[in-house]
């Protein structure tokens, strides 16, 4: 079998020429005699792999210098609890709840301190983004916090909320690298890279500096602490050499691509191929609000659950793959990150027609 079309929403598919290059190194890394998966983190040749990694998607974002990069681990989940330990001071944090993550992310922080709910769209099943533009923001809120791309329903903030001055903390694990952001408009921005960058094992986290505090408890833990590894760099202790590699690999194809206003582009044409179809089916429907699409997650029902599993059965048999939809949401979901090469999308489109006419 050949390299089928993927549409998992995470772990995902990768830049096939990533994988090629990968595939070259495994051995030898150049000319060192060993894979990267077997070279001490302390390695000059390991230090080159991070630095250039952090370099290509400081450039690639345009993140400005008083922002520290820092690849961590424990996945977007063991940022939940780091976003509260780091940032409470006054103990409370404003969440905008859309979604699973983002409603994951509010409950853990209750732990901590003080956690208000100041908007929801958990009343229409996650389907839209609420009006962000005058939300009730605390008046001694340290931080409000949103998902910005929901990945299980495929809801993305259509613009930057309304904080009223407050630091603006992302989660954007499925939507990072898809589409320039301004940096300076958060806080934190936080990704899982396993979404649209690398394979799963890192989490990058965007710390604007003053953020990152050195008065933290005693009792916050060491490597919960944002400072332990903005000051070792990194590397406190172990990091995921080889995750960091690969990632490393994806930022430099999508700087070959273009940078990130090509990738919107080019996402916006593919995402649109979909929601077109969607919009004139007869049999299928997005279940998203339009001014709340996602570019990169693309829920969609036959509003007939039988005809949903015959879909996903048929389209797999088919080389399209992981259509299924979230366990909490049923039907289906298309995740196009950036790796989804334009004719996956058309061929999924072709094969949807197809359906539709055999099940009219
Ligand atoms: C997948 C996902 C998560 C969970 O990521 P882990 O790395 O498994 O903790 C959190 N937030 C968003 C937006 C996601 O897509």
């Amino acid at each position: 079998m050949g390299r089928v079309y993927n549409f998992s929403a995470g772990p995902a598919v990768l830049p096939v020429e990533v994988l090629q290059e990968a595939a070259d190194e495994m051995l030898d890394y150049r000319g060192c005699g060993m894979s990267v998966m077997e070279m001490s983190h302390r390695s000059a040749m390991f230090q080159n792999i991070i630095d250039e990694a952090e370099a290509d998607l400081r450039n690639l974002m345009n993140i400005p210098d008083n922002y520290k990069v820092l690849f961590l681990q424990g996945g977007a989940h063991q940022q939940f609890a780091a976003v509260p330990l780091n940032l409470m001071k006054n103990g409370v944090g404003d969440y905008i709840v859309t979604g699973v993550w983002a409603k994951k992310a509010w409950k853990e922080a209750q732990k901590f301190g003080k956690a208000n709910k100041i908007a929801s769209s958990e009343d229409k099943t996650f389907s839209y983004i609420p009006d962000c533009s005058d939300l009730p923001i605390s008046e001694d809120a340290d931080y409000v916090y949103v998902c910005y791309n929901n990945t299980i329903y495929g809801t993305k903030f259509p613009e930057v909320p309304n904080t009223k001055g407050k630091v603006l903390v992302a989660d954007m694990s499925s939507c990072i690298l898809s589409e320039p952001v301004n940096v300076e408009d958060f806080g934190v921005i936080y990704f899982g890279v396993q979404k649209n960058v690398g394979p799963a094992g890192v989490v990058v986290a965007i710390i604007r500096e003053d953020l990152i505090r050195d008065d933290l408890p005693e009792s916050v833990p060491t490597m919960l602490q944002w400072k332990t590894q903005a000051d070792a760099g990194s590397m406190y202790n172990t990091p995921p050499c080889y995750t960091i590699y690969i990632c490393g690999k994806v930022f430099k194809w999508l700087k070959k691509m273009g940078g990130l206003d090509t990738m919107k582009e080019i996402n916006e044409k593919k995402a649109k191929i979909l929601y077109d179809f969607l919009d004139n089916s007869t049999l299928f429907k997005g279940t998203v609000e339009p001014a709340s699409r996602s570019l990169m997650n693309v829920p969609f029902v036959t509003g007939d659950k039988d005809l949903d599993t015959k879909f996903v059965k048929e389209a797999t048999e088919a080389g399209f793959l992981n259509l299924k939809g979230h366990r909490s949401v049923g039907g289906m979901r298309a995740s196009i990150y950036n790796a989804m090469p334009i004719e996956g999308v058309e061929k999924l489109v072709e094969f949807m027609t197809e359906f539709e006419k055999a099940n009219a």
